[in-house]
């Protein structure tokens, strides 16, 4: 009795208040990801339901009033659940209805309801989170060490890409017209890519979402920039209500968007230090930090616009494009205000024969490979200091490139490339493979 008095009182209570009614529980779904798991109810109507944790044994329970499950929920973890292990229900006092999570302990839940969309109906989401966690606040108060790094000579780093394959979890994105769901083919086309760049000398994919679970525009940004990423490219598939509309089309933001968000993130502060690479904002006034941001973004924009020329560049060899030129937009995943980011829309699902391509292992490795020489194109031209790929370039020759030509463009003489690459002749080949000298 006094151990149940005691996890009554270690509980949390959350009331939550909809409108009463009738509602009927469709059922359930469950998207476990690295940091959370995410428990979702579909739900006939916005209920009234209150959400409260109890201790020994950890659980989250849900009431709801006047409810009634439409099929048995008695479901065991997915595989690789950290928060998750088990859901159970029971009828209580004739109609009202009781879910029990069982979890993990120290899990925080988080929750909300949801209005329908495109996809879904009513639904109750339940947010698992480790305890203490997603408390920005904390790492923003942390001030960023300030001692300089005296690095031996030999410490290149890796050029880090980050690879966003968009939407996830109960968020498909776009659907085509035989059932395809954006989510899972960009997160096919993301991992190929993922292998092409890890072989990659000098480069390293961090994945922003790996696995069958949504992840917030706002955090896919926090892990481009927590991961140092010199670029993200964010993978997605169109959609349009015209069915013939085709083609692939590579974005980059748009600068009003930017404007907005520079402004936004510092309403913020959040992170604020840091942001322009070791420049501490909090010292600074808001119009001062604001002008700063705005610079450092207006940099990245250009990288941005530069890394998106190229991998346009590169995909227009393999697939049909939408638009020949880098369209702009206010996407959220692309506002890290100091890492250049593209978005590549791959082709519309919409359009029938391109929902197939999209399904096809064959084109998902065609559409990686081309963002990927467009990817190491830009970095080989463009090498972040202090990077391997600064110390090693290479060039691919090109139609019409001459050994002059190269050496001209990367500031280097015949001669050094010539000793570079063991070259006897200055005859070059399409598609050889050049070692660019460090002129330094
Ligand atoms: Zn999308």
């Amino acid at each position: 009795m006094r151990r149940r008095l005691t996890a009554l009182l270690v509980g949390l209570w959350f009331p939550f208040v909809g409108w009463a009614g009738d509602t009927q529980i469709n059922g359930v779904r469950v998207w476990p990801a690295p940091d959370h798991t995410r428990v979702v109810f579909d739900i006939s109507s916005p209920a009234e339901y209150r959400l409260f944790s109890l201790a020994n044994p950890d659980r989250v329970v849900i009431d709801i009033d006047a409810a009634r499950l439409i099929k048995p929920l008695d479901q065991g973890a997915s595989p690789g659940d950290s928060m998750l292990k088990h859901i159970r229900s029971a009828t209580r006092n004739g109609n009202n209805l009781r879910i029990v999570l069982d979890v993990t302990d120290k899990t925080r839940p988080k929750t909300f309801l949801l209005p329908p969309n495109q996809t879904y109906g009513h639904r109750l989401v339940v947010d698992l989170l480790p305890q203490g966690a997603g408390s920005a606040k904390t790492a923003a108060a942390t001030p960023p060490a300030t001692t300089v790094k005296t690095a031996p000579a030999n410490s290149l780093r890796e050029v880090v890409i980050a690879i966003d394959a968009g939407h996830g979890g109960d968020d498909p994105g776009a659907i085509g017209r035989h059932g395809t769901a954006e989510k899972d083919v960009v997160l096919a086309i993301a991992r190929e890519l993922e292998q092409l760049i890890r072989a990659e000398r000098g480069m390293r994919p961090v994945m922003i979402r790996d696995g069958d679970y949504y992840s917030s525009l706002r955090k896919r940004t926090d892990k481009a920039r927590g991961n140092k990423a010199d670029l993200m490219v964010s993978i997605h598939a169109d959609a349009f209500k015209d069915v013939r509309v085709d083609g692939a089309s590579v974005f980059i933001l748009s600068e009003r968007g930017a404007t907005s968000e520079a402004a936004r993130m510092l309403a913020a502060k959040e992170n604020a230090a840091d942001l322009l690479g070791g420049v501490s904002l909090e010292d600074k006034d808001d119009l001062l930090a604001s002008v700063l941001v705005d610079l450092s973004q207006v940099a990245t924009i250009e990288a941005s616009y530069t890394a998106a020329n190229e991998v346009l560049r590169a995909m227009r060899s393999v697939v049909k494009l939408h638009k020949p030129q880098v369209e702009r937009a206010g996407f959220v995943v692309l506002k890290s205000p100091d890492v250049p980011s593209i978005l590549v829309e791959t082709a519309f699902i919409s359009n029938p024969s391109e929902e197939r391509r999209l399904k096809d292992k064959d084109y998902q490795r065609k559409m990686a490979q081309a963002i990927h020489r467009g990817v190491r194109s830009y970095f080989n031209k463009y090498p972040p200091p202090g990077t391997l790929l600064a110390s090693t370039r290479q060039h691919i020759i090109a139609q019409g490139e001459s050994l002059a030509a190269i050496a001209q463009r990367y500031r280097v003489s015949v001669d050094q490339l010539r000793l570079a690459n063991n070259l006897t002749s200055d005859q070059v080949r399409v598609g050889q493979r050049l070692l660019i000298p460090s002129d330094s």
